[in-house]
């Protein structure tokens, strides 16, 4: 029994399984999920009033923590000016302006309002632009809910147990290859075979929809040459990644140079905003310019593109990334030293401001390890770790997040509740 029980039945009365988006009902972990009220900080408080140090961060944006005073106070005061217009304002080319210096492989970038709306249109955009239909993903990648990129596709749908969808005509995913994550010579076989019909590969710099799992050397460049040889398009998604593990997203940190990126999670620090953008000549087949079709009448929403200018100023400040990065080291650390001591067993896979947290021995590279770990396990630790007001994604497949308000106070409390919970499973 929950607290939430009431609520959690309510809700559901109203709204599918009670939630707008799946993996918050909890389903894999079991019980009623939290509700929440508020955030400040590192710390989210559920609507009885108990505080949690969080690790979701909204699944990713709120990566200078929630509430941050500068954030909401423009968010506030643009807000007394209007909410939409669906008319451009100056706020749109100045969050493009602050997008493209720190993202040099694009010249030119679009706002949308999700993640999954921005990867949909660049993969449009993609095939608009080479006259191709078939696109190239890889297994446990999720890359948003449209239709062609719903094939194994990681937490969500893994939480679920489902690879695909009902709903999904087969007629469409025909044109989806999926192949294996971090293996490069998957990505050579399937241009020796498919070469000069692939419009685009699509994948995650570092996968953090089947928890994380960071690029092997020479996998994300062998699907750069790949690209190159036979014309097709190469997108980094970079909606949980940019931003978050470095000033200069994933594409900068290991210096590989895609065709389209996209957006979304920081970019909007809380707020629905996702961007796709690339080079001219292919942005320039874009509508009005060019005949793809595409468009939103939120999109470039003022409010959105405020927290969106804000979030990517505090996050330039000079030394963020270091410490959100020192702060991860120091958690995981911590982590895997508690573990240790319990004999339990636990790989980790942390890039900056994202983790991931595996139940299992051995190194995780691909979808496979991953699902190698232990989910009974993880139901007790997790519902353990709750009831010391500790919230992580109530998934194993998910990544975890820090923010910058994360105190070295907060990390301690962390592995100290760990152990306890530890102690308590043993
Ligand atoms: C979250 C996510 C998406 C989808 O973004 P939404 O805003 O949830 O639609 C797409 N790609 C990746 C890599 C993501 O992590």
């Amino acid at each position: 029994m929950s607290q939430f029980d009431a609520l959690y039945q309510e809700a559901q009365k109203y709204i599918p399984g009670g939630v707008n988006s799946p993996v918050r009902a909890f389903k894999q972990v079991g019980g009623a999920p939290v509700f929440f009220k508020k955030g400040e900080g590192a710390y989210v408080y559920d609507e009885a009033g108990k505080r949690y140090i969080d690790y979701v961060g909204s699944w990713g944006p709120m990566i200078v923590g929630h509430a941050h005073p500068e954030v909401i106070e423009t968010v506030v005061e643009t807000a007394k000016n209007g909410l939409s217009f669906g008319a451009p304002t100056v706020s749109e080319t100045e969050l493009a302006k602050r997008v493209l210096e720190l993202v040099p492989s694009m010249d030119q970038v679009r706002m949308v309002s999700s993640g999954t709306e921005a990867t949909m249109s660049a993969i449009r955009l993609a095939r608009g632009y080479t006259g191709r239909d078939k696109i190239v993903k890889f297994e446990g990648c999720y890359h948003g809910h449209s239709d062609s990129l719903l094939v194994k596709a990681g937490s969500g749908l893994l939480t679920f147990g489902e690879p695909s969808s009902p709903g999904v005509p087969a007629d469409l995913t025909q044109h989806t290859i999926v192949i294996e994550y971090n293996n490069p010579e998957a990505v050579k076989a399937v241009f020796a075979e498919y070469g000069d019909e692939i419009a685009c590969v699509i994948v995650e710099p570092i996968a953090g929809n089947m928890n994380c799992i960071p690029p092997q050397p020479g996998f994300l460049e062998t699907i750069r040459e790949c690209c190159d040889q036979h014309g097709a398009v190469f997108i980094i998604d970079e909606v949980m990644t940019g931003f978050r593990v470095g000033k200069y997203s994933a594409q900068g940190l290991y210096g590989v140079t895609p065709d389209l990126s996209t957006f979304g999670k920081v970019i909007g620090g809380g707020m629905p905003v996702g961007a796709f953008g690339g080079k001219k000549a292919i942005m320039d087949h874009l509508s009005p310019n060019g005949a793809v079709y595409q468009a939103g009448t939120l999109s470039g929403n003022p409010v959105a593109m405020a927290a969106g200018i804000k979030t990517l100023e505090l996050i330039s400040k000079e030394g963020f990334y270091e410490d959100l990065s020192a702060k991860t080291d120091y958690l995981i650390k911590g982590i895997t030293d508690v573990f240790a001591k319990h004999n339990r067993p636990l790989s980790t896979n942390h890039v900056c401001g994202m983790f991931g947290l595996f139940f299992t021995e051995g190194e995780v590279k691909t979808f496979s390890d991953a699902t190698r770990s232990d989910i009974d396990f993880f139901q007790k630790f997790y519902h353990g770790l709750l009831d010391e007001g500790i919230y992580l994604a109530p998934s194993a497949f998910e990544a975890g997040f820090l923010s910058s308000a994360h105190t070295y106070e907060d990390l301690d409390e962390t592995i100290a509740a760990m152990d306890r919970v530890l102690t308590k499973l043993d």
